[in-house]
């Protein structure tokens, strides 16, 4: 994929004290060669090597420590800007409602676009209401409907047995009623067809006319590869958009269209779409698209997502008592029971780079392992958990009788506790994030 073959590419510099022209020759040719393959346009590739070789033979690679790492940085910088530089969020009316319209091909992910947006924005403190204005297939409406419950977010939609119906009188209707009752946003989802075609865009086009929407966000599947580009030249002809919505970003394609997209039509990718869940779903941010591309790990999102499950006080006193060799066998308990909660772990570490052996590790990662922890650490007294070293033979003996373990499990729990302390202790002071209680990595 696109990651290794970036990583590939650099790989060749790595080392190297200067950068000879040939060198930088050689790495632009292959990230040009990357790119194609994996469907990002001509033309975008073309610029975007055009300014990575510019860069790398000026002054700031030639008088740089290390030139490799500057040339990834260069090639970091020019994603970033190609993928829209900053991030764009969206644009509230003065007057609310704010009318967000979704656009795009069918089987784009529009309908589970609009349930995902519907449940952010109420979450952000809105009142959104769904309108159902996709009257082509015969259960968009109750695909709709379903989204919408699952969201927590009430539909309107136009009533049942009416005949084809009108999509343009719906939407219209649709944003009057989110008028009436204080509704503060309106998402209006819409058809779309397999192929671009003449009557789908006088349709979206008109929908549009008729309710001036604040955001028209085009929603396109990451998957469909150099498609990518006439689909979305097309609708910006066809309906034009402020926005571009970028979905399935789950499956393997790691960005070629989002490359290619933001790019050829001048507007921002602004949310981001990675699975069939209503959660799966964040706004887009490009500087982090661009090192999950280079894969030098999603910290940010990492470290986010973390916090949600760390109490980012607790973390700071973690480290504190790491670096200064006061973590207890109570600490080590209640580290391993927080990782209880993080279901999501193996996702967060496969943001990180370089985290497989990790990840192996928490393939073997055992719940009941945490049980048996929990047993072993109750049948201490407090002392002893505050004071490891205290443990003895008859120490350990008791505790093993205590907990129904044996006393080789005893030992392998106080073994791996420190082991985790040592290596801890070591990471604390440099500050990587790391999960405690997984032994060495
Ligand atoms: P629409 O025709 O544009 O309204 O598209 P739908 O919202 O009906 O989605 C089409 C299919 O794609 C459905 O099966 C969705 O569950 C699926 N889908 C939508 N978004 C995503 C995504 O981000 N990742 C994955 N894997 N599937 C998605
Ligand atoms: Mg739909």
């Amino acid at each position: 994929n696109l990651t290794d073959r970036l990583a590939d590419a650099f790989k060749k510099l790595r080392g190297k004290g200067k950068l000879t022209p040939a060198d930088v020759d050689g790495t632009v040719r292959e990230i040009r060669r990357a790119l194609l393959d994996a469907d990002v346009a001509l033309d975008v590739v073309k610029d975007f090597t055009g300014r990575v070789r510019e860069r790398a033979l000026g002054d700031e690679v030639s008088k740089a420590l290390n030139p490799a790492q500057q040339v990834v940085q260069i090639v970091n910088d020019e994603l970033v800007t190609i993928l829209g530089g900053q991030q764009r969020r969206l644009e509230f009316a003065k007057n609310p409602p704010t009318v967000i319209m979704l656009a795009g091909l069918q089987g784009a992910g529009k309908t589970t676009l609009a349930g995902k947006l519907a449940k952010w924005l109420a979450g952000e403190g809105h009142t959104p209401l769904l309108v159902a204005a996709d009257l082509q297939r015969p259960n968009a409406v109750t695909q709709l409907q379903v989204v919408g419950e699952q969201a927590g977010v009430p539909v309107w939609a136009p009533e049942p047995g009416n005949g084809v119906g009108n999509p343009v009188k719906v939407a219209k209707d649709g944003v009057k009623e989110a008028q009436r009752r204080q509704y503060d946003t309106v998402i209006v989802d819409t058809a779309g067809r397999l192929g671009v075609d003449a009557e789908l865009m006088k349709q979206a086009s008109d929908i549009r006319k008729a309710i001036d929407p604040d955001e028209v966000l085009f929603v396109i599947d990451a998957m469909i590869g150099q498609d990518a580009v006439t689909t979305a030249k097309a609708f910006q002809d066809g309906v034009d958009f402020t926005g571009v919505v970028l979905t399935k970003l789950d499956g393997d394609a790691r960005g070629g269209a989002a490359l290619s997209v933001a790019s050829v039509t001048g507007r921002p990718i602004m949310f981001a779409s990675t699975g069939e869940g209503l959660d799966d779903f964040e706004p887009f941010h490009p500087d982090r698209m661009a090192s999950r591309i280079l894969d030098l790990g999603d910290i940010l999102t990492l470290i986010e997502q973390a916090q949600k499950t760390f109490d980012e006080e607790e973390a700071r006193k973690t480290a504190e008592k790491f670096a200064t060799d006061t973590f207890t066998l109570e600490d080590f308990l209640s580290q391993m029971q927080q990782l209880k909660n993080m279901g999501s772990i193996k996702n967060m570490l496969g943001m990180l780079p370089g985290a497989k052996g990790m990840r192996q590790q928490l393939d073997n990662f055992d719940e009941r392992e945490i049980t048996r922890t929990e047993a072993i650490i109750q049948s201490m007294t407090p002392t002893e958990r505050r004071q490891p070293r205290l443990l003895n033979g008859s120490r350990r003996l008791r505790i093993a009788k205590g907990s129904g373990m044996t006393v080789t499990e005893v030992n392998a729990l106080v073994n791996r506790f420190e082991q985790a302390a040592k290596m801890m202790k070591t990471v604390a002071k440099g500050g990587v994030p790391q999960v405690p209680g997984m032994g060495p990595i």
